[in-house]
């Protein structure tokens, strides 16, 4: 175990866990980042970003290495570390991670969303091998191919949109006919002559070609008729779910499994807060993850004054 006390440590890299660093480390604080991840969270998955203020268009890779250099020239110490429980021990926050031990005075939590799963045959026999959740990262495997997106929100909208740019078709199903996309990424996709689309479908199952993917059945749920679709690659973007288990017998979260917090980012334990993705909100963006992260570090700063003069 490590002897030393941190001020604040903050669990998760992304947006949210890189602003509380920021604004911890320009208030003196020693600051120690733990993530299981690179730096980034969800920007790394997100080709091209367009509605950070300032930036009218900077990859999820150039932003995710701007705000953490912003860490770096601030002192803030980051460490790899996936992170499987934190302890309340009144003043002192212990942080159990899979390989280390620390010890904070007060603990931020931006540990963000993970990729929700179909949970439909094939799906995870074929991860990786056809299927994906990450165009960004497995996109250039399909250059010329077929594939299918699975969804009708921003995510599916805006990363069927950077497929399009080198996949010969692109085909996104969705469960419903309308989309929830924001209106202008939903026009350029419908201008976009390489999409096409399987409305009020579902996905049935993933199928195995060669022991790759090579089609998904998909099932139209106006009429229950069933028909195979071909293709090489299948994105599947139907939403997140919250990285919070690790913490649910100590921090009060909600029934979708999100941290419950104030207008001041704190959560039911004195000392522990929380920022971002993970908590429940109303609109989950990086500018709202960044500006919960400055809320939680301001008010995390206070309460290490307080306790620093007890
Ligand atoms: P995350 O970005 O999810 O970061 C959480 C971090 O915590 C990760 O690095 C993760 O590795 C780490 N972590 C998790 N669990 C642990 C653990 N146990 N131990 C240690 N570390 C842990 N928003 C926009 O504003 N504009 C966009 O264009 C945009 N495009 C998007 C495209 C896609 C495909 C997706 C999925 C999301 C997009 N978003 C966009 C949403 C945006 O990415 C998120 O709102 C934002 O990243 C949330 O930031 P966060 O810091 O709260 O969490
Ligand atoms: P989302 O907005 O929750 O959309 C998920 C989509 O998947 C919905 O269209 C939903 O259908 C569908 N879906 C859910 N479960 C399904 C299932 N079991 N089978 C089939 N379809 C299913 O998720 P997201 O698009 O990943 O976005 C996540 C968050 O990141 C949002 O807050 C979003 O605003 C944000 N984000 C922002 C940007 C941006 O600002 N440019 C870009 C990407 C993401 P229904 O519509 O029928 O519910």
């Amino acid at each position: 175990m490590n002897n030393q006390i941190y001020d604040l440590i903050i669990i998760g890299a992304g947006p949210a866990g890189m602003t509380s660093a920021i604004y911890a480390a320009r208030a003196g604080l020693n600051v120690l980042m733990l993530d299981r991840g690179a730096p980034g969270g969800q920007m790394l998955n997100t080709y091209e970003i367009e509605n950070y203020t300032g930036f009218e268009k900077i990859t999820g890779q150039e932003l995710s290495e701007r705000m953490f250099n912003h860490t770096q020239t601030l002192g803030v110490k980051y460490r790899y570390g996936d992170v499987q429980s934190i302890k309340d021990e009144d003043k002192i926050k212990v942080v159990q991670t899979d390989e280390a031990v620390y010890k904070g005075l007060a603990v931020i939590i931006a540990t963000g969303t993970v990729n929700r799963r179909l949970g439909v045959p094939g799906e995870d026999e074929l991860a990786g091998r056809g299927v994906s959740w990450c165009a960004v990262c497995d996109g250039a495997f399909f250059r010329d191919r077929d594939v299918v997106v699975i969804g009708g929100g921003n995510s599916a909208l805006e990363e069927s949109l950077y497929l399009a740019n080198f996949c010969r078709k692109v085909t996104i199903i969705h469960r419903r006919q309308s989309f929830r996309a924001d209106l202008i990424v939903q026009e350029r996709v419908k201008k976009n002559p390489k999409i096409g689309f399987e409305l009020n479908a579902v996905v049935t199952r993933f199928n195995k070609v060669n022991n790759r993917l090579g089609s998904v059945t998909v099932k139209n749920v106006l009429t229950d008729e069933e028909k195979e679709l071909p293709c090489d690659g299948a994105f599947i973007y139907v939403g997140q779910d919250p990285v919070t288990d690790m913490f649910k017998d100590l921090i009060q979260l909600n029934e979708q499994g999100y941290i419950i917090v104030n207008d001041k980012q704190e959560t039911n334990v004195k000392g522990i807060f929380a920022a971002g993705d993970v908590c429940a909100k109303e609109l989950r963006q990086i500018l709202t993850a960044t500006s919960d992260g400055a809320i939680a570090a301001q008010n995390a700063i206070k309460y290490i004054e307080t306790i620093k003069e007890q």
